[in-house]
């Protein structure tokens, strides 16, 4: 199957229910324009160095979107053209987002990602820190807000991720029902982003469904 013809698929799965992400991690040039002459203009990575390059090499109407762990020290790089950061997780980095934002004169809107899955490695808020957090990030005045993001287990048990998409969409209506700003509920990849559409989810991260298989 060509990328033409997968985000052609998907669009139409998901109708207008959910904004589609591309993940183009490890992918080249050529491959973004492909997806790109098919109508996609948003497209996330995880690395800074990577997603860097990329804007410099692609048309400039992509929407970047950094969806990977982010270290303080790299959020120059990406503060002038970054569209939206899923990967908000701690207070020292908004602080860092907040400071580059200001030098740019513009707002990087920003998701809080939770950590809802078992696995050791993944990053995020404990579900509890939310409230704190979300009270403590209304003193970055360059930081704006939109909503949750987060990465559920990595399993074939489709109810136990069913199980973390529910928990993701009830912590998004509590917010939403407190800041009417919430409006993103990033949640969903390859092989769960229906799963996530039907548990609340309108933003979803897919890059092995339209560009094949990883190497890693
Ligand atoms: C790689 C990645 C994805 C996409 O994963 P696929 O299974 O290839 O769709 C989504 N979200 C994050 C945070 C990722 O790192």
């Amino acid at each position: 199957m060509s990328i033409k013809n997968q985000i052609s698929i998907i669009n139409n799965e998901i109708k207008d229910k959910a904004d589609l992400i591309a993940v183009s991690k490890t992918r080249s040039v050529e491959q973004i324009i492909e997806a790109y002459n098919q109508g996609q203009k948003k497209f996330g990575e995880n690395r800074v160095h990577e997603i860097v390059e990329k804007y410099n090499n692609l048309p400039k109407d992509i929407e970047w979107h950094m969806i990977g762990h982010l270290q303080k020290n790299k959020v120059k790089h990406i503060s002038k053209f970054i569209s939206l950061i899923h990967s908000l997780d701690r207070l020292s980095l908004a602080k860092e987002i907040d400071k580059n934002a200001r030098k740019e004169n513009r707002s990087i809107d920003c998701l809080i990602q939770i950590k809802i899955s078992n696995d050791e490695s993944k990053y995020g808020l404990n579900p509890e820190q939310l409230d704190s957090f979300y009270t403590d990030l209304k003193q970055f005045e360059n930081i704006n807000t939109i909503g949750l993001m987060a990465m559920a287990t990595f399993t074939k048990d489709q109810s136990l991720i069913a199980d973390e998409f529910k928990k993701m969409e009830k912590l998004f209506k509590e917010m939403k029902t407190i800041d009417s700003k919430f409006k993103i509920l990033s949640i969903g990849m390859s092989d769960d982003y229906q799963l996530a559409i039907n548990n609340g989810s309108n933003m979803i991260r897919v890059g092995s469904k339209i560009f094949g298989q990883r190497n890693y």
